[in-house]
């Protein structure tokens, strides 16, 4: 029997394999091998199997059915790669165990959660007195600063919505970009608004919102509580919202402005791209993920609110155990999120700022979207493709004339193992679509997969 030393080590051992495997290909697993895993594993046992078997019969049935996301040439849903410090971070954080509630679970997770918070704050350009929170992913984040954005405009309006709900409350407005992502919907069902309360509002050619028509929008309707949803990067396009006209809009009805900057906050860290960010820090509150730009290992996001104690007071919990030093006199970690009981992601996220640095976290933002510009350029220049959006970051579409050639070209190069992006339909297109959002990604990599692209138009 394998020891526990033994057991990290061959998983480690593993894990590296994969990470240099996963540079050659292919990018997307055959039906067999998904296929497979069911059959391999499939079987509940009556009584126990030694640890390393565990690991070794996970390891063998599961890897052929990965997709190769922290490899170099994956391009599909904005997903990032794992930066090399903060993988083993996690590796770490999974050792340690912590349950980083708060300072007295796990001081060390609050004090690193806590540094992890400012450091963000400064590269992201949130102002330094927001408060974060460490969540799942932008769904968490939007969630979140939802939920701090309705206590706040009801109480504006007399009402205490963690106490009286929201059953006889005020109506609650929400204006939003059309093109805002689907998990601020998801937010809004989940927090008891409905999706009924949109009131969409309409964008320009690139996705970014109209703010002419922000502000006919308010004004057809009353200043109540109302919550404007504006978005740091199109999740086709790449667009940025106008933020410096669009937050004084939305203060001057009275609203509070959430940005829902997911991958686009990112361009806030980097000298080339943070025009794209004016006027941001206006906002009362922010949504961003770790694991996209960042390349923190899943599951990563981080929220951000102007005004402390609404968020803390729309999500912290209290309970006879927790008061007075039941806290342990720092930061609580748990006072921020939703869950009570989780994982210490501060320490990833820690790590990954500690290996890039200011500077490397600028180069990371910088080359994806330089990789973006010159796929932009490669694919562009074949007779019959056009670029459907301006290349502002990291987010490039590509039309192949008409969408049955887009999608006949898409499921080629998909299949073809050698890289992959998905398929969107954007303003009556039907598109390629191209995320650069990995650290590991080279030109010699955007060169392969315009190799592949060609290869499937043939
Ligand atoms: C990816 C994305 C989200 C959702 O983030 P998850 O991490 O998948 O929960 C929200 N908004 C935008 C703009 C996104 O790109």
């Amino acid at each position: 029997m394998a020891s526990y030393r033994d057991l990290l080590a061959q998983a480690a051992e593993r894990a590296s394999d994969y990470y240099e495997k996963v540079a050659r290909g292919p990018v997307f697993p055959g039906a067999a091998d998904i296929e497979a895993v069911r059959v391999a594993l499939g079987s509940l046992a009556d009584g126990p199997v030694p640890a390393d078997r565990v690991v070794a019969e996970l390891a063998e049935a599961v890897e052929p059915a990965l997709v190769g996301t922290t490899g170099p040439r994956y391009f599909g849903f904005v997903v990032g790669g794992a930066l090399e410090a903060a993988a083993a971070a996690d590796v770490l954080t999974i050792g340690w165990d912590q349950p980083a509630f708060n300072a007295v679970t796990s001081p060390g997770a609050a004090v690193v959660e806590d540094i992890a918070g400012s450091w963000l704050k400064e590269l992201l350009g949130v102002p330094a007195g927001a408060s974060f929170g460490f969540v799942t992913g932008g769904q968490g984040a939007n969630t979140v600063a939802l939920a701090a954005a309705r206590n706040y405009v009801l109480a504006q309006a007399g009402w205490d919505v963690e106490q009286g709900g929201l059953l006889g409350a005020p109506a609650v407005r929400v204006v939003a970009n059309a093109e805002r992502h689907a998990t601020i919907d998801r937010a809004l069902r989940l927090l008891g608004l409905g999706t009924g309360v949109l009131e969409p509002v309409a964008t320009d050619d690139q996705g970014a919102i109209d703010v002419a028509e922000l502000e006919r929008t308010l004004a057809r309707g009353a200043d109540g509580p109302t919550i404007v949803c504006l978005q740091a990067g199109n999740v086709n396009s790449g667009a940025f919202d106008d933020f410096t006209a669009a937050t004084a809009v939305a203060h001057r009805h009275g609203a509070w402005a959430h940005i829902d900057g997911a991958f686009g906050l990112w361009a806030a860290a980097n000298p080339g791209t943070r025009h794209l960010m004016a006027g941001a820090e206006n906002a009362d509150s922010w949504s961003t993920d770790g694991h996209k730009f960042l390349n923190v290992p899943y599951d990563s996001g981080y929220v951000f609110c102007a005004h402390p104690a609404v968020h803390a007071a729309s999500m912290s919990m209290t309970a006879s155990y927790l008061t007075g030093q039941g806290q342990g006199g720092l930061r609580a970690p748990g006072d921020y999120v939703p869950e009570s009981s989780r994982r210490a992601r501060g320490f990833a996220t820690w790590a990954a700022l500690r290996q890039l640095g200011r500077s490397g976290v600028a180069e990371l933002v910088e080359r994806c979207c330089s990789l973006a510009r010159s796929f932009g350029e490669q694919l562009g220049a074949l007779e019959g493709v056009t670029i459907a959006n301006k290349v502002v970051l990291n987010q490039v579409l590509v039309d192949f004339g008409d969408a049955e050639r887009t999608d006949r070209v898409v499921e080629r190069v998909q299949r073809s193992g050698e890289c992959w992006m998905g398929a969107t339909s954007w303003h009556d297109r039907r598109l390629m679509r191209i995320s650069v959002s990995s650290w590991r990604t080279t030109e010699a990599d955007v060169d392969r997969s315009v190799a592949a692209v060609v290869a499937a138009m043939g």
